[in-house]
């Protein structure tokens, strides 16, 4: 794969929609035991508006497409991770605004907007037991493959670019991975945002379900680039 096109991302919130749909149980019955029940429902919500509308927004710019997905998830998520993840979206799109296509710095730069838009609205930092446990490493992860210095010539791994560097599919991997780890190490924490912050310390010994939902896009992007 080059760059993220619109296309890629369509076909990114497509297979997201399907997993979310899947495992909308999972993400309600995280959500039954700090919050309210509804995580799933929430993101399954979202996300099968936001398939039902692809068809006819615009791919030709992707930041356009992102801004009006964070659009979408906005009036149709709900609760507190509607907002966020709209938010998400949005501030994804606007940094990303006129592009054709994504490459890995791009993508990065993007996505990093889009988590300092949840970190303002939210006001939740790292430790809080919120997304931005699984979405704050996922970028690091993107920044850190960014930055890597090329392999050697002859030496270059197979993950690695015709260049030597890490190629955008490789990054993403290790970006769901990072995020994979990062919701799971929301697990002892206790949680000082959102809902499942009433609980004090009873909120520990349970996995975030914002940051599992978190994990589960950037799986589906992983493997939407992977395809
Ligand atoms: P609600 O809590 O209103 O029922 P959801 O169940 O859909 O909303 O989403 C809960 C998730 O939202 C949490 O697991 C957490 O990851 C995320 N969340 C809640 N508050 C915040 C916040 N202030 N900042 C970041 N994420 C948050
Ligand atoms: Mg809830």
């Amino acid at each position: 794969m080059q760059g993220l096109s619109g296309d890629r991302v369509a076909a990114w919130l497509e297979r997201a929609a399907d997993v979310l749909e899947r495992e909308k149980m999972y993400l309600t019955e995280l959500d039954a035991a700090i919050g309210d029940s509804d995580h799933g429902i929430n993101m399954a919500r979202g996300f099968t508006a936001v398939r039902a509308r692809l068809g006819g927004l615009d791919r030709g710019d992707v930041g356009a497409l992102l801004k009006e997905v964070g659009m979408i998830l906005l009036s149709t998520v709900g609760g507190a991770s509607g907002p966020l993840y709209g938010t998400l979206f949005r501030e994804a799109g606007l940094r990303a605004a006129g592009a054709g296509e994504l490459d890995l710095a791009a993508l990065a730069s993007c996505l990093e907007a889009g988590l300092d838009g949840v970190k303002r609205r939210g006001k939740a930092s790292p430790g809080d037991k919120t997304m931005v446990d699984a979405l704050g490493p996922a970028v690091d992860a993107l920044k850190a493959a960014l930055h890597e210095p090329p392999a050697a010539a002859g030496q270059a791994p197979p993950p690695s670019g015709a260049d030597g560097r890490v190629s955008l599919a490789e990054a993403l991997a290790r970006a769901a991975e990072a995020a994979r780890a990062g919701a799971e190490a929301t697990v002892p924490l206790v949680a000082r945002k959102g809902r499942a912050s009433y609980l004090g310390e009873r909120s520990a010994g349970h996995q975030d379900p914002g940051a599992t939902s978190c994990w589960l896009l950037l799986r589906s992007l992983a493997a939407t680039a992977d395809a």
